[in-house]
């Protein structure tokens, strides 16, 4: 029998409320036992003395470019980067190429996830054929094929009727719908939260409003068609704000918010380092202040990384021109440690929120460290500050804005399926 002991660690698993100091003892894949001085006799030991001990991380949000993109990332290298990051499961988007619309492009990636990622990938697949916003995919097919959520992410699905449809049919399936909240007419061509840094930069700015529009519109939808909606990268106040009234009147709805919307403000592009545009963008401190105490309070249920790798010479032009997003895997738990340290979550919210939380969205295994769930673990050290160079991450990118930056806080060790498959010491362990 396959043992592993995970020990002396302080064990945060919220699905128990359990915040104690323990062993975690695994056995064939699963959690066995966890308790103080457990039996260490034929375990392989991994010493956790001063580090968390959590169910291992959970980014519902991710885009691994394969097929199609493979100099950016590869389902193998975005899953290395995301066990450096303590993820053991990620949910990739659909906007590869070809576009997972189609059962074979699900299979596809499930299969080569199989051989190549040390992560358990989740495709999650389009909504709409070509996600051009027309033609509402299969989507019973889509679930039989291994799919987890429905979503045109990256791109809006503008015409509302298609939106009520592929809302009603989630419903018929049993699963939520993940929307990229920008209304196109107004962000234009904007590339930066519209405001003073756009003016100071003179670069078109993309509004809170773009946002907003939107989400009120599919919560309306929601409403009217009893589907579930995921909020994908929420970031705007006002955009809380809707949610949070939304969840107050029953509905079925949830978001996320990314470690960058997170910590971020909209200054950190006067630069014009293109490695801070995202979409939507980088916000005020204002909305990231109401990110942040809607995140503590629990109207935003999960952080997602909204991982996007580019190559360099993809994000080596003027601002205008570079495509949308960052990196986020191997930085997102320094990252937002800075709401521990703030005193806006305590440990264990942190990981109910980095894991435990997306089962509440999607129905996969994990999250949970109670006897019998898979031995899916991460192991964090709070205090250990280091400095964050991408060339040296696992991703195949490196557009990264906490490039040189020092972050406290690492990934000690990442377990799945009771395999040690990341050690800090010892970088990713593919067989
Ligand atoms: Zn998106």
């Amino acid at each position: 029998m396959a043992r592993m002991l995970i020990r002396g660690g302080r064990v945060l698993d919220p699905a128990s409320e359990l915040d104690a100091r323990a062993d975690v003892l695994i056995e064939d894949g699963r959690v066995a036992a966890v308790g103080p001085d457990l039996d260490v006799r034929g375990a392989e030991v991994v010493e956790a003395t001063g580090c968390w001990v959590a169910p291992g991380f959970i980014d519902l949000h991710t885009h691994l470019r394969e097929p199609g993109q493979e100099y950016k990332e590869d389902l193998g290298s975005g899953g290395r980067a995301a066990v450096a990051g303590g993820f053991t499961s990620i949910a990739c988007m659909a906007n590869t190429d070809p576009v997972n619309d189609d059962p074979s492009v699900t299979e596809y990636i499930l299969n080569r996830a199989k051989s190549d990622s040390p992560a358990r990938v989740y495709p999650i697949a389009a909504a709409t054929m070509g996600l051009q916003g027309e033609v509402m995919t299969e989507m019973s097919a889509l679930r039989e094929a291994g799919a987890v959520a429905f979503s045109d992410d990256g791109k809006t699905i503008s015409d509302a009727g298609v939106m009520r449809r592929v809302l009603e049919y989630s419903t018929l399936v049993g699963m939520p719908v993940v929307v990229h909240a920008e209304d196109c007419s107004l962000r234009g061509a904007g590339v930066v939260n519209e405001g003073p840094v756009s003016t100071r930069l003179g670069l078109p700015g993309n509004p809170c409003l773009a946002e907003d529009i939107l989400v009120a519109r599919d919560l309306m939808l929601t409403r009217l068609t009893g589907a579930r909606l995921h909020v994908a990268h929420i970031s705007s106040a006002g955009a809380v704000d809707l949610v949070r009234r939304a969840r107050e009147t029953g509905l079925s709805v949830t978001a996320e918010v990314t470690p960058h919307h997170l910590t971020l403000t909209d200054e950190a592009s006067l630069g014009y380092d293109t490695n801070t545009k995202m979409a939507p963008p980088l916000r005020s401190a204002a909305d990231v202040a109401a990110c942040r105490k809607a995140l503590a309070e629990g109207v935003i249920d999960v952080i997602a990384t909204d991982h996007a790798p580019h190559a360099v010479h993809e994000k080596e032009v003027e601002f205008t021109a570079a495509p949308p997003g960052v990196l986020g895997f191997e930085t997102a738990y320094g990252v937002v440690m800075d709401l521990v340290r703030e005193n806006e979550l305590t440990p264990l919210e942190l990981v109910r929120r980095m894991s435990t939380n997306a089962l509440r969205i999607v129905d996969i295994p994990g999250g949970s460290l109670a006897v019998g769930s898979p031995g899916d673990v991460a192991v964090l050290d709070p205090e250990r500050r280091w400095t964050y160079d991408p060339a040296k991450g696992y991703s195949k990118s490196r557009n990264s804005p906490w490039a040189g930056h020092e972050l406290t806080g690492r990934v000690v060790a990442t377990v799945v399926d009771g395999r040690l498959v990341y050690h800090c010491d010892r970088g990713v362990l593919v067989p």
